[in-house]
């Protein structure tokens, strides 16, 4: 059994489909379970529609148009739009999504809502490649990855229920997908009262590692628009090079930090089993692209990962005191209870430091409560963490040159560089 996973942009147009359908037929006789994202960029689409309905913008129905006419001009292109099959069961999703949309919603559900209406997008690309590689010829069954990947109840992070997920998948999806290739959406899960639940932003590729934990699959293949795992990111640095062989080491701290080719949670579970990731380019599906496995070679180039959009936030006493355990332990407190997820941490005698995402509501709202454990704050928005990964001699002069370093710290041969943005 081998796990496909194409990502919104390898499904962003009827090109993109049908390039899918292409190279699903180079892979035909073979066991498969193809995991698919929402098309193009869907999600951020429907983001947009959540907050409309929350806040009650009145665009809602403009927005549901706006995500039809977008799907619709895929299954005009693909020519599949005089398939009844197809637009009915696209037709429907759209009268579900509607109805959901209408529904009036409090602020405080705002994630439980986030997942039942963003988890659509999804919903509708498998869909829609499922009936085009029928219309095609190709067998396949379209799968709701909802009765096979079970989660608790944090909405928009949901944890997987791993034994029940085993158990499920080993029996009834396994025998499918013996039959035909599997047809399925990755970030969706279904939580303990029935109700959707999603993984996390780009986390279709974690669902195709779940997936291939629990039916020992041989491998897993993320089909890119890149040409496998690279050293860097080839927009910001030329001569970026292509990493043939990863450690799973290796590409979970690359992960970790923020390379964005593959999503940090997908590891872990394919390292458990032993099960490579190949990251292959969907343009040239013959080139050998990236073998993440057990191969222990050491990484023999500086890997160099960009992150925008952060805050540094630096917190005081303001009674000049020790930052000691008794500080620290709110401050974890509130950073857990705010769920913000720190890159960066540094502490000194009196003051304490973290670099996280920029969320501005989230910041504000975390801000004030340091402010009452008595801590000053000093907010530094929007700066740049440039992490450089097996580092080397030269390879700080490489990427931050003349550039003003805020902040600057080495563990072992990573090092990472806070930057003014
Ligand atoms: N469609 C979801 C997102 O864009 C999940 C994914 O693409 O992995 O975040
Ligand atoms: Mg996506």
């Amino acid at each position: 059994m081998k796990i496909f996973k194409f990502g919104g942009a390898s499904v962003k147009d009827a090109d993109g489909v049908k390039n899918v359908a292409n190279i699903l037929t180079d892979h035909s006789g073979e066991n498969l379970v193809v995991v698919i994202s929402a098309m193009g960029k869907s999600t951020n689409h429907l983001e947009k529609i959540v907050n409309a309905c929350v806040h009650s913008t009145g665009e809602t129905a403009t927005l549901i148009k706006e995500l039809k006419d977008y799907h619709y001009s895929i299954l005009t292109r693909l020519e599949t739009s005089n398939s009844t099959a197809m637009t009915n069961d696209i037709e429907n999703l759209f009268l579900e999504l509607e109805c959901l949309a209408e529904t009036p919603v409090q602020p405080e559900e705002y994630d439980f809502v986030y997942d039942q209406i963003v988890s659509f997008g999804e919903l509708i690309s498998t869909k829609i490649v499922s009936h085009y590689l029928l219309n095609m010829g190709i067998k396949n069954q379209w799968i709701d990855s909802r009765n096979f990947i079970l989660t608790d109840d944090r909405y928009r992070d949901a944890r997987i229920q791993w034994d029940e997920t085993e158990k499920i998948i080993a029996k009834k999806l396994k025998p499918l997908a013996e039959r035909h290739p599997v047809i399925t959406q990755g970030f969706i899960g279904r939580g303990p009262v029935n109700e959707t639940t999603t993984l996390g932003r780009e986390g279709s590729d974690y669902s195709a590692a779940i997936f291939a934990y629990c039916l020992n699959a041989e491998s897993v293949t993320i089909w890119k628009d890149v040409a496998g795992v690279m050293n860097a990111d080839p927009k910001k640095i030329e001569n970026a090079i292509l990493i043939p062989h990863l450690s799973y080491s290796d590409a979970i701290e690359l992960a970790y930090y923020g390379a964005s080719v593959i999503h940090p949670k997908t590891i872990q579970p394919l390292m458990a089993k032993n099960i490579p990731l190949l990251v292959k380019s969907f343009i040239h599906p013959l080139h050998e692209g990236t073998r993440v496995s057990n191969h222990s070679e050491a990484l023999s180039v500086p890997c160099y990962i960009f992150k925008n959009d952060q805050v540094l936030v630096e917190l005081k006493t303001r009674d000049f005191t020790f930052i000691v355990e008794q500080n620290l332990e709110h401050i974890f407190r509130l950073l857990a209870n705010f769920k913000v997820r720190c890159n960066i941490i540094q502490n000194s005698a009196i003051s304490f430091s973290f670099v996280a995402d920029s969320n501005e509501n989230k910041m504000q709202h975390l801000i004030a409560e340091m402010e009452k454990l008595g801590l000053e704050t000093r907010i530094t928005a929007l700066v740049e963490l440039i992490t450089i990964y097996n580092a080397t001699e030269g390879s700080k002069n490489a990427v931050i040159g003349q550039k003003e370093v805020i902040l600057e710290q080495n563990t072992g041969s990573t090092s990472h560089f806070i930057i003014r943005s």
